[in-house]
C-alpha cells in the first residue's frame, strides 16, 4: 500500500527526520490561506499522485508555457493560483503510464534552497532477505536511469537485523555522499530513524529522492516515497487510515474488500484460478499458445461460491476481456462450489466472451454436471493444455 508524498512526510517527521512545513490542499479555495500559514519567501506547490517524476511530468490539460506537477512560486498569491491551475487535471508522468493521474490533492511546501540533491533509499532486499539502504550523489533524477548508465554511482548494502541499525551505517553513506562536517552527524542520526520507521511500520519501501545539502550545510528530506507491506497493514489501523482508495485500480480494490489476489494485466484471457502456482502455470501456458493474460487472479484454497461470483464479476469488468479461462484443482476446494459460483456469477452479470472452465479433484465429476446442467454456453476442457488451447482458439480465432 502507498501514500502520498505529504503523509509520508508527516510520517517521517513524527520519527524526528527534517522536512520542511507544508499544508496539504484539497479544495482550490483553501490554497490561499495555506500559502499563507507558511513563511516563504519561495513556495513550492506539488502534486500529489500515487507516482514519482511529477516534476518533469506533464498535464494532459496543460496550456501553453504551463509547467509539471513541482512548481516554485515567489508569492502566496502565486502558489495559490498554480494549485488552482493544478487541481482536478490529469498528471502523466513516466510512472503514471500513458493515461496519467488525476491530482485530487495539492501539498505546499516552504521553498528549500538547495546546493546538493542526492539520494537515499530503503528496501527490502529479497536475495540477502534483509533492509538494504541504497545511496547515490545523483539525486533528483530518475534513479534508474543512473542505475541504467553509472551504476558505480549507486552503493548499496544490508543491514543486519540480529545488530540492528549501527552509526557505522549511517557513516559509510555519508562517506559515500561525500558528506562533511555537521552533516555526517546529521546523516547518522537520520538513517537510524529512517531504519526505525521502515523497521516500525513495516515498510516495503522508503525513497528519498532527492535529500538535499542547503547552502547552510544542513540535510532535508525534499521527496519522500513510502510503500507498506499489504499484509501488515492489520497492525497499524494508522497507516490503514491514510489509504487513498482513488488511487488505486478500481477492480484491485474490489479483489482486496474480498480477500482475492488480483493483479490486472494488459492481455485479453481473464483468469480464475485457485493457487498463486496454478495461476503463474496458467499465465505461462496462455503465452505459450500465443495470446495474454488480461489478470493475475487466485481465488486462495477455500474460497466460497460468493467469492467466485465477485472474482467473476471483477474479471468481466475489464473492457480488455475477450475471453475467460476457469482453472481450478479442488483439494480443499470443491469443484461443485466452483462449477455452482461459476453459474451464479453468469446468471447473475451475463457472459459476453468465451469460457473455458478446466475443473480436477474433488466432486470433479459434480462440478461437471453442474456445468452441463446449466444450458451455459461454457466450453469444457479435460486439462489445463486443453483449456489453454481452446481458450486461446476462441479468442483469437
Ligand atoms: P518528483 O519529480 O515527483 O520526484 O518530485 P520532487 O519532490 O522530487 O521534486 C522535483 C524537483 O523539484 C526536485 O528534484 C527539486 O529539484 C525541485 N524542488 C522540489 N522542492 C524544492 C524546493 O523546496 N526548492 C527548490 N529550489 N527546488 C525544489
Ligand atoms: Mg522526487
Amino acid at each position: 500500500m502507498n501514500i502520498h508524498e505529504y503523509q509520508a512526510k508527516a510520517l517521517l517527521r513524527e520519527y524526528g527526520a527534517p522536512v520542511s512545513d507544508g499544508r496539504a490542499v484539497l479544495k482550490a479555495e483553501d490554497a490561499k490561506s495555506a500559502a499563507g500559514e507558511l513563511d516563504g519567501p519561495l513556495w513550492v506547490v506539488k502534486a500529489q499522485i500515487h507516482a514519482g517524476g511529477r516534476g518533469k511530468g506533464k498535464f494532459v490539460e496543460a496550456e501553453a508555457g504551463e509547467k509539471g506537477g513541482v512548481r516554485l512560486a515567489k508569492s502566496v498569491e502565486e502558489a495559490a493560483e498554480m494549485a488552482k491551475q493544478m487541481l482536478g487535471k490529469t498528471l502523466v508522468t513516466h510512472q503514471t503510464g500513458p493515461a496519467g493521474k488525476q491530482v485530487n490533492r495539492i501539498y505546499i511546501e516552504d521553498g528549500s534552497d538547495i546546493e546538493r540533491e542526492l539520494y537515499l533509499a530503503l528496501l527490502v532486499d529479497r536475495v540477502s532477505s534483509r533492509v538494504s539502504v541504497v545511496c547515490s550523489t545523483e539525486g533528483g533524477m530518475d534513479i534508474e536511469e543512473v542505475a541504467e548508465s553509472t551504476p558505480e554511482k549507486i552503493v548499496s548494502f544490508s543491514i543486519d537485523p540480529a545488530a540492528g541499525y549501527q552509526a557505522y551505517h549511517g557513516r559509510r553513506v555519508a562517506f559515500t555522499l561525500g558528506l562533511t562536517g555537521a552533516a555526517v552527524k546529521q546523516m547518522v542520526a537520520l538513517l537510524g530513524k529512517l531504519y526505525q520507521a521502515f523497521i516500525e511500520k513495516d515498510m516495503e519501501q522508503l525513497e528519498i529522492n532527492p535529500l538535499i545539502v542547503m547552502p547552510d550545510g544542513n540535510l532535508k528530506v525534499l521527496d519522500a516515497k513510502v510503500g507498506f507491506d499489504g499484509n501488515a497493514i492489520y497492525r497499524h489501523p494508522d497507516i490503514a487510515n491514510l489509504r487513498d482508495e482513488t488511487e488505486e485500480d478500481s477492480k484491485e480494490l474490489a479483489a482486496s474488500k474480498y480477500d482475492l489476489n488480483y493483479i490486472a494485466l494488459d492481455g485479453e484471457i481473464g483468469c480464475m484460478v485457485n493457487g498463486a502456482g496454478l495461476a503463474m502455470a496458467t499465465m505461462d501456458i496462455i503465452k505459450l499458445y500465443g495470446a495474454e493474460p488480461a489478470n493475475f487472479l487466485d481465488v486462495g484454497g477455500g474460497a466460497t461460491k460468493e467469492k467466485v461470483t465477485e472474482a467473476f464479476k471483477i474479471i468481466t469488468s475489464d473492457p480488455n476481456v475477450k475471453g475467460i479461462l476457469v482453472n481450478i484443482f479442488g483439494g480443499i476446494m470443491r469443484c461443485d462450489v466452483i462449477a455452482e459460483g461459476v453459474i451464479a456469477a453468469v446468471k447473475e452479470v451475463g457472459l459476453q466472451v468465451p469460457l473455458v472452465v478446466r475443473l480436477e479433484g474433488t466432486n470433479v465429476e459434480l462440478g461437471k454436471e453442474i456445468i452441463q446442467n446449466s444450458g451455459l454456453n461454457v466450453i469444457a476442457a479435460d486439462d489445463l493444455k486443453d483449456g489453454a488451447q481452446k481458450i486461446v482458439k476462441a479468442v483469437k480465432g
